[in-house]
């Protein structure tokens, strides 16, 4: 089916003149099928229109932050109102002191709360924390966890520097004893476990965290005073109104919050317990936009709605009609579809097909038919999306796995992805 994506290409020609690369970070297409759109226009509940004027249900909802749908008018006005008597002032609004009473009200383990802009910010603020409370360097993290673009933590490591990541073990997620080893390594230099709430790497199965791996982290910090940190910059307030491990019932130290906090507003958290109070308070840590009053009022509007609403449980249901509507749609057709992640966060992989060759053809037929699904990272739900929208997700589905068994035989290996089966690095 041809697409009309004139705009989009003059925009692309356009930016590779001004923008390094023509675009960078996740934003950059170069992983995704070629028929993506990269520039858009708008968004309106779990919709979104790219700058040709094509609508698709969106289920990347940004990367995350989008929970209660784009341009949610409750959450929108709030942050428009706050901007009429401002926004960046020469210091903090009484909202701040108000979010961060309701953020430790809502989070079990958390007795105080401090706010920046991006995930990255807030995790990079849970490490340094962990070593001035604990005046020790070492941490230990899981392979291939994503926690942001700092230096010590970038997935691509170009321009960095070995040192940049000195003081770090990485150990296997989920595997107690590969957790074990690498605090046996950090010795007596442990400052802190970081853990993702469940296994969301990129390109392969998610996984949810298991008891055992969960339970041995906390130990292993309480007996040698390291802090424990979960990351739930992607995760937070789509598996819990809580940090995502009150599920397994294990409490971090230290949390850290971002994406959809204030449902798309520039807005992240560092949120911990009374051991960490001290430490928190004596690190350096700040930015010009940090203290922004819109985005915390978009928060607060954000919280109220996470506390007042049947959003989890909604999300949580429309993502399991996905998943059994998938799961059926896919063995009609004769494919095996793995679906892993929590249902509110899915990630779809077919089996053979180590090039993801099937995964991009399977995707641009999705686009094609009007719904935006990612062929490698964890997709998102929202609390705007419908029993409808999950219908259009599906009928759409039906047709692409149609359309895929016809071109099964003939496709052609991804050059880009190359580096998936080669060994190479992206
Ligand atoms: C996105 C993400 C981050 C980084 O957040 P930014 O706002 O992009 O800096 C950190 N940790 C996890 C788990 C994330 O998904």
């Amino acid at each position: 089916m041809a697409r009309t994506n004139s705009r989009d290409r003059e925009l692309r020609a356009r930016a590779e003149a001004v923008i390094p690369g023509g675009m960078y970070g996740h934003q950059s297409t170069a992983l995704l099928p070629d028929d993506y759109p990269q520039f858009f226009e708008r968004g309106e509940g779990a919709h979104i229109w790219d700058v040709d004027g094509r609508r698709y249900l969106d289920m990347m909802c940004a990367y995350g932050p989008n929970l209660f749908g784009y341009a949610n008018p409750q959450i929108d006005a709030a942050f428009v109102r706050q901007l009429g008597l401002g926004d960046t002032l020469t210091g903090p609004t009484a909202l701040m002191v108000e979010l961060a009473e309701t953020m430790v009200a809502m989070v079990s383990h958390a007795d105080w709360a401090m706010f920046c802009k991006n995930g990255t910010d807030a995790t990079t603020m849970a490490l340094t924390c962990a070593r001035a409370h604990t005046r020790r360097k070492t941490v230990v993290r899981a392979k291939g966890a994503y926690h942001g673009a700092a230096p010590w933590c970038v997935p691509r490591p170009t321009g960095t520097l070995e040192s940049d990541r000195a003081n770090q073990i990485l150990c296997d997620y989920n595997d107690v004893a590969s957790l074990e080893a690498a605090v046996a390594q950090a010795g007596d230099d442990l400052a802190c476990i970081f853990a993702a709430p469940f296994k969301h790497d990129a390109f392969i199965d998610q996984a949810e965290p298991n008891l055992a791996y969960a339970k041995r982290a906390r130990e292993l910090c309480d007996q040698t005073g390291a802090l424990l940190i979960i990351d739930d910059v992607r995760a937070g307030l789509r598996l819990a109104r809580d940090c995502s491990w009150s599920k397994i019932g294990v409490e971090p130290d230290l949390s850290t919050w971002g994406k959809c906090l204030a449902n798309g507003h520039g807005l992240s958290a560092l949120l911990g317990n009374d051991k960490a109070r001290k430490a928190a308070a004596s690190i350096f840590v700040t930015g010009s936009f940090w203290f922004q009053a819109a985005p915390m009022a978009a928060a607060l509007e954000t919280m109220n709605l996470v506390k007042t609403t049947d959003y989890l449980e909604r999300i949580t249901a429309l993502g399991q009609r996905l998943r059994d509507g998938l799961a059926e749609r896919a063995s009609a057709a004769g494919f095996s579809l793995r679906q892993t992640g929590p249902v509110t966060m899915p990630l779809f992989l077919f089996d053979d097909d180590p090039d993801l060759r099937k995964g991009f053809c399977f995707s641009s037929e999705m686009l094609d038919r009007g719904v935006y699904v990612h062929p490698w990272h964890n997709m998102f739900l929202c609390a705007a999306m419908s029993d409808a929208d999950i219908e259009d997700a599906l009928n759409a589905a039906e047709g692409a796995f149609g359309a895929l068994k016809k071109q099964s035989a003939t496709l052609q290996p991804v050059p880009k992805l190359a580096f998936l089966t080669t060994g190479g690095t992206r």
